[in-house]
């Protein structure tokens, strides 16, 4: 009989969870405890390498949220972090060192923009950060000690796609190592690891626990990365709390139910934005507009709980829809259950220069919405009714 691997939904359902096992406890047990006994000094050496050594190193109840999250991953292994910046800075500074080059994709989270561009010089790492769906600039930015190329999809807040399938062949041509943030991809949504790329890493804070209750991160991939990845984790100490990991796979049991209804949600959302006067531009990788629809189509199942748009006014005019809205909650952050509103040049971009964010796309004007689970009707009813105080301010100003 052929054997049956099971699909996304079951995965992050069932986990690492042991289907053979009979009598044990259908939630996991948090393994509250920063130490193992052994019983002699032998197994003390064998236990080192092992969930069952210290909690920095590993712990049981962390590893049923790894094993999860490579199953989803479709890759050998994961690691959890104490938040996603956890993960990339220690992913970053095991795999690079000093004289080393990267380059990087421009529209990439505020915070690794900084890594790269402030922290990683003080090693001797430099970077380049190249047009995010411009291939041809990303292969001449290569140098002879080029050794990673950092990558997001969809980004943030624009939600470009980046076509995995090419850079996963750039990367190989030169021997370079590739690393993605798929944050607002989610493992349901995409599978990255599939078309080549090395190392796949998420802010488990957002999608994959998804109740805007914890701080964590994720990276996956194959053995002998994941493995230098645990050492320089166990030197730095970014490791998940056991309580934190046991949240994080009690909202893994979810997700593919969450997204589902967020990708339908998102759909709805940012078809109706599109029919709105008051909107001058929506951004959605599943709309028929959106430059990468075609590649979107083809590499995702879904087009994500993610929307931004531009208001047809001024910076003013954005600030006031945002603070009208009643069900999207105007809060940073994104995946969860609840829908969450936010001004990108106030939030996530307040850090990068004007320039560098006129470059990227990011304008005044521009709202992002990250659509939880509520009804479609009821979150587009607060939409309109937000946008309907732009309208009436305007004819104020007007008048
Ligand atoms: C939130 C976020 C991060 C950082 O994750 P933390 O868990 O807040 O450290 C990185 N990348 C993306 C795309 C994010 O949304």
């Amino acid at each position: 009989m052929k054997r049956h691997t099971h699909k996304p939904e079951t995965k992050a359902a069932r986990g690492a969870a042991n289907l053979e096992k009979k009598n044990g406890p259908l939630s996991i047990p948090i393994y509250q405890t920063s130490t193992f006994e052994v019983t002699d000094n032998d197994e003390q050496l064998r236990a080192t390498h092992t969930d069952h050594f210290y909690t920095r190193y590993g712990n049981p109840t962390n590893t049923v949220a790894e094993k999860t999250i490579a199953a989803l991953e479709g890759v050998d292994a994961a690691l959890t972090f104490a938040s996603g910046m956890g993960a990339i800075t220690t992913t970053l500074m095991a795999l690079l060192k000093g004289g080393d080059h990267v380059v990087a994709q421009r529209d990439i989270y505020g915070g690794v923009n900084k890594f790269l561009s402030q922290w990683l010089p003080k090693m001797g790492i430099e970077t380049t950060f190249v047009d995010t769906t411009d291939y041809e600039q990303h292969a001449r930015a290569i140098r002879a000690n080029t050794k990673l190329l950092y990558l997001e999809s969809p980004t943030n807040p624009t939600l470009r796609i980046v076509d995995f399938k090419k850079v996963a062949s750039l990367a190989k041509q030169h021997k370079l190592l590739s690393m993605i943030d798929a944050t607002f991809g989610t493992p349901i949504n995409q599978h990255p690891a599939e078309f080549g790329i090395d190392l796949v890493m998420h802010s488990g804070t957002k999608y994959l626990s998804g109740h805007t209750d914890l701080i964590c991160g994720v990276v996956a991939g194959r053995q002998e990365l994941i493995e230098k990845v645990w050492e320089t984790r166990t030197t730095l100490g970014n490791c998940m709390d056991p309580h934190a990991s046991w949240m994080l796979v009690r909202g893994l049991k979810t997700l593919a139910v969450r997204v589902a209804r967020q990708n339908e949600n998102a759909q709805r959302v940012a078809e109706f934005l599109s029919a709105q006067s008051k909107v001058r531009k929506v951004h959605y990788p599943f709309l028929k507009d959106h430059p990468q629809n075609t590649i979107a189509r083809e590499q995702m199942s879904g087009g994500g709980g993610m929307v931004s748009f531009e208001v047809e006014g001024t910076a003013e005019d954005a600030r006031r829809v945002s603070e009208s809205m009643r069900l999207f909650t105007l809060a940073p952050s994104l995946g969860g259950v609840e829908s969450l509103v936010s001004i990108p040049v106030l939030t996530s971009h307040a850090m990068i220069p004007a320039a560098e964010r006129a470059k990227m796309g990011v304008t005044e004007q521009m709202i992002r919405l990250s659509v939880g689970i509520e009804n479609a009707d009821d979150l587009i009813a607060d939409l309109e009714h937000a946008l309907e105080a732009v309208a009436a301010s305007q004819q104020v100003q007007v008048g």
